[in-house]
C-alpha cells in the first residue's frame, strides 16, 4: 500500500515534504536529543520555533503591526463563543451573515454572550449563494459583523471581502486561510482551525486587531481572554507544541512554493479543472452553488442518480482517491482540495469521474 490522494475535509492532507521532514527529525529534534513533543514549551528551542512560526505566518499573510497573532486551542468552535465573550457586552448587538452551517453554529453559540442579529441569510435556497451586499441589514454600532468566507460544508465562498464600514469585521477562515492573499487590514479578527489548511488538529489561529484586546466587556477566566493570551505569547498554559511546530513547517513550505500568490494560482487552476468536469458531464454530476460563489478548495458534488453514490465511493477509494464522501447535511460527494492537494490529485479525480460516468451513464 502507498499514500493515496486524500480529499479529506479535515483533518486534511498535509504536504508530503512536510511529513517527510517531520519524520526525519522526529526522534531527535534540533540539538535537543529528544523529539519536539518531549521538550518544554518554555525552553529556548521551542520558544524559538514558536516565534519563528509566528514570524513566518506574519510574513506570508502580510499581517500588519496593528494585529496580534495568537496560537490557541479549542478549535474554531471554541472561537464561536470566545469571540463574543471578548468583543461584545451582554447588551451589545452582534451581526451575523449566514451562508451555511458553520455561520449558523457561530451565531447560535454567540447567543449566551450578546444580542445576536442575523443581518442576512441564504438559508432559503439551502445555502447555494451569497446574499448581495444591498440585501444585508447591518446594525449601526454593532460590536462586530461575523461572516464565514468559505462555508466548508456547502462549498460557498466569498471571493471578495465585504465592506461593513467601521464595524469590526470578524471572519471564520478555517478552510481557506492561506489559500490566497488576504488583506488582513480589513479585519478586526480572523480565526481558523488548523486542521484544514494549516497543520494538525489541536491548534486554532486567531489574528486580532490590537485595539480590540482592550474591550474586555465582562470578567472571565484568563484562559478565555485574548488580552491575557496576547500578553503571555499564547503560552498562558501548555500549548499544543507538536501542532505548532508542524504548522511552522507548513508555513515554510508555502513560502518555498512561492507564497500565497502561487497558492492562489494553483487553487484556482484546481477548482477550474474540477468544476469544468462537473459542468461538462451533461448533468451526470452537479454542483448546486451559484457561479460567483463556488468555493475553490471545497467542492461538493452530487450525481443525478444518487443510487450510484455508494459505487462511486467504493470505486474511487480503490482507485486511490480517499475520503470523497459528502457531508451528511448535503449528501453526495465532496472533494476537499486544500493547499496540500497537488493538481495531479485533481487530474486523477476528474479522470476517474469521466470514466465512472462513461461506464454508468
Ligand atoms: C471545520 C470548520 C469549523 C470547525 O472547526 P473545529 O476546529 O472542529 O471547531 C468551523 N468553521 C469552519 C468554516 C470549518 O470549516
Amino acid at each position: 500500500m502507498s499514500r493515496a490522494f486524500n480529499f479529506s475535509a479535515g483533518p486534511a492532507a498535509l504536504p508530503e515534504a512536510v511529513l517527510q521532514q517531520a519524520r526525519d527529525e522526529l526522534l531527535e529534534w534540533r540539538d535537543e536529543r529528544a523529539s519536539v513533543m518531549e521538550v518544554s514549551h518554555r525552553g529556548k528551542a521551542f520558544v524559538e520555533c514558536a516565534e519563528e512560526a509566528e514570524r513566518d505566518l506574519r510574513a506570508l499573510l502580510a499581517v500588519p503591526e496593528s494585529h496580534r497573532i495568537l496560537f490557541l486551542q479549542g478549535g474554531a468552535t471554541q472561537q464561536f463563543a470566545q469571540i463574543p465573550m471578548n468583543l461584545a457586552g451582554q447588551d451589545d448587538v452582534v451581526d451575523y451573515v449566514l451562508t451555511g452551517a458553520w455561520g449558523q453554529k457561530a451565531a447560535s453559540e454567540a447567543k449566551p454572550y450578546a444580542q445576536v442579529r442575523i443581518a442576512a441569510s441564504a438559508e432559503v435556497g439551502n445555502f447555494t449563494r451569497i446574499p448581495a451586499r444591498p440585501e444585508w441589514s447591518l446594525t449601526p454600532g454593532a460590536a462586530y459583523v461575523h461572516y464565514t468566507p468559505n462555508e466548508t460544508i456547502h462549498g460557498v465562498e466569498f471571493h471578495q471581502v465585504p465592506d461593513v464600514g467601521n464595524v469590526p469585521l470578524v471572519a471564520d477562515f478555517s478552510s481557506t486561510i492561506l489559500s490566497r492573499p488576504l488583506d488582513v487590514d480589513r479585519f478586526g479578527l480572523i480565526y481558523a482551525g488548523a486542521q484544514k489548511n494549516i497543520g494538525p488538529a489541536g491548534l486554532v489561529i486567531v489574528i486580532v486587531r490590537e485595539d480590540l484586546l482592550e474591550r474586555a466587556p465582562r470578567p472571565m477566566a484568563k484562559i478565555f481572554s485574548y488580552a491575557a493570551q496576547a500578553k503571555e505569547g499564547s503560552m498562558l498554559n501548555t500549548p499544543p507544541t507538536f501542532a505548532w511546530y508542524l504548522s511552522g513547517l507548513v508555513f515554510k513550505w508555502i513560502a518555498q512554493q512561492g507564497g500565497l500568490a502561487a497558492m492562489a494560482e494553483r487553487n484556482r487552476a484546481k477548482a477550474e479543472l474540477l468544476y469544468a468536469s462537473i459542468d461538462g458531464s451533461g448533468g451526470f454530476y452537479r454542483n448546486p452553488v451559484e457561479g460567483g460563489a463556488r468555493a475553490w478548495v471545497k467542492v461538493p458534488l452530487t450525481q443525478q442518480d444518487a443510487g450510484l453514490d455508494k459505487a462511486f465511493l467504493v470505486e474511487s477509494e480503490a482507485a486511490g482517491l480517499l475520503a470523497l464522501k459528502g457531508h451528511r447535511a448535503v449528501g453526495g460527494m465532496r472533494a476537499s482540495i486544500y493547499n496540500a492537494m497537488p493538481i495531479e490529485g485533481v487530474r486523477a479525480l476528474v479522470d476517474f469521474m469521466a470514466d465512472f460516468a462513461r461506464r454508468k451513464g
